[in-house]
């Protein structure tokens, strides 16, 4: 990209920034943007994900990203985002140098962690997979549009146990005070290191949007500061390049909150590490008295259910379950009911350890938790969702589709298939052993059951 391209005054602040490293820093602009994806652990791991995992590496050319061993470089004309693996969740199409926010958050199995502004995603599906799916993952996004984009990458990922919400985070502070062990927050920025990405992004900036972008920042961490417990780490990252939006922002928060300490600061630079850039930073809130005290004050009195009432909650679980018993012989069914119409969830049970469901009463919830199935007067139909989390050694019947076969995309396009007249109901159908959807089985017939708004137009082998 030419120079001139850039605006004057961000190159100014550039030089300014970076003196005699400027220029190497503008040729990057020059070069390709990287690409990369990061393995769903969540998938990858199981022995059917690893053979996955192998198979993907080798057909797609991917190097590792040095700061994620999950993450890879990949370069065209690999398009592995069109592959069935993908729809399958094995991986997350993610900018390398991105991958570095969730590995310095560090975030355990069993923890409650918030990510404050998830969507599209790639931070939620990573610390998801750092937690190996347990414990509790609030992942929120303000845009509706948005939010339901995010609820598809947690549904395909397969993750049990996130809750999507779509709010201010001043109404997620009001609710969830000192609540969380861990924070993420992704925070919207001017976007400087989206340029070579996202041409267009450049128009956006000025020196007025980076004012207007740190001062949202700073509305936003003020917020993430009242949902993290006494003792909790909160990670605040961006992918621009001003001290404004990056140090700065963070000293102003450390002056304001002297509880907060900084821990670590990481900039990755694009003409320094194979990436487009991101900073990072880890900070951790001091265990005070005080702090604790107020925790006290927050009330754990148990609110309404914020589904429909008790019973009608019981009936619809005890049908899923009595449903489970016979189709899903290895799913246990873990976690609190929540029926919402007839869609029936299983909310984590982390978060009824430590919060009551009344909490979500008002707020907008696009998936509270797994969504398990829906309710159709006296039947179930297993939710997508669920699919995606289960194994085929949990479902009574599955039926396995190669990776590169012409049956795999005609599923994925929506297509019914031939099968074995003997596979009967519902079946989980796979790419080598990842569900990829529900199909119901019938004389030889097997009925596509895959949403069809994730259904791929186009033959994936015209794509790769
Ligand atoms: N974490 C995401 C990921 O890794 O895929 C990317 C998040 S993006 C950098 C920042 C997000 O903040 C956007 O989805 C945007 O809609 C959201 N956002 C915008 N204004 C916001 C606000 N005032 N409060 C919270 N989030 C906001």
């Amino acid at each position: 990209m030419n120079e001139e391209r850039l605006p004057a005054a961000y190159t100014a602040r550039i030089r300014e920034m970076l003196g005699q490293e400027a220029d190497a820093f503008l040729e990057s602009y020059n070069a390709r943007r990287t690409q990369g994806l990061r393995f769903n652990t969540l998938k990858s791991a199981s022995a059917s994900g690893q053979d996955a995992a192998e198979h993907a590496i080798s057909s797609f050319g991917l190097t590792p990203v040095p700061w994620c061993p999950s993450g890879y470089y990949y370069e065209e004309p690999a398009r592995p985002g069109r592959h069935a693996f993908h729809a399958a969740g094995l991986y997350y199409i993610q900018e390398p140098s991105a991958m570095s926010a969730a590995e310095l958050l560090a975030p355990l199995p069993g923890e409650s962690v918030l990510d404050l502004a998830a969507a599209p995603g790639g931070k939620t599906t990573h610390i998801a997979a750092l937690m190996k799916g347990q414990g509790l993952l609030v992942s929120n996004e303000i845009h509706p549009e948005r939010a339901k984009i995010l609820a598809e990458n947690v549904e395909r990922l397969g993750i049990p146990h996130a809750i999507v919400t779509c709010a201010a985070p001043g109404d997620l502070s009001r609710r969830f005070p000192a609540v969380f062990d861990r924070i993420m927050l992704d925070a919207p920025c001017s976007g400087e290191g989206m340029f070579r990405k996202d041409p267009a992004a450049i128009d956006e900036w000025s020196p007025g949007h980076v004012e207007m972008c740190a001062a949202r920042q700073w509305d936003i961490l003020q917020d993430a500061y009242l949902m993290l417990k006494p003792g909790g780490s909160l990670a605040y990252s961006t992918c621009t390049f001003n001290r404004t939006e990056n140090e700065e922002t963070i000293l102003r928060f450390l002056d304001s909150y002297p509880d907060m300490e900084l821990i670590a600061e990481r900039r990755l630079w694009p003409h320094l590490e194979q990436g487009e850039g991101h900073f990072v930073a880890l900070l951790r809130k001091a265990v005070s008295e005080e702090a604790v005290q107020s925790r006290s004050k927050r009330g754990g009195g148990r609110g309404k259910n914020a589904s429909r009432p008790l019973s009608a909650v019981r009936d619809a679980y005890q049908q899923f379950m009595s449903w489970a018993a016979a189709e899903l012989p290895g799913f246990t069914g873990q976690g609190v009911p929540l029926l919402f119409g007839e869609s029936l969830y299983l909310l984590p049970e982390a978060f009824s350890a430590s919060l009551h469901t009344g909490l979500l009463e008002g707020l907008k919830v696009p998936r509270a938790g797994l969504h398990v199935a829906h309710l159709k007067k006296n039947r179930i139909e297993p939710a997508h969702a669920l699919a995606m989390a289960l194994t085929p050694e949990q479902a009574a019947h599955s039926y396995d589709l190669a990776a590169d076969s012409l049956d795999i995309q005609a599923w994925l396009r929506g297509e019914s298939l031939a099968v074995p007249p003997g596979l009967h109901g519902w079946t989980l159908v796979t790419v080598q052993g990842l569900p990829v959807s529900w199909g119901k089985a019938s004389a030889g017939q097997l009925k596509n059951h895959l949403p069809k708004g994730l259904r791929i137009q186009k033959a994936l082998a015209d794509e790769q």
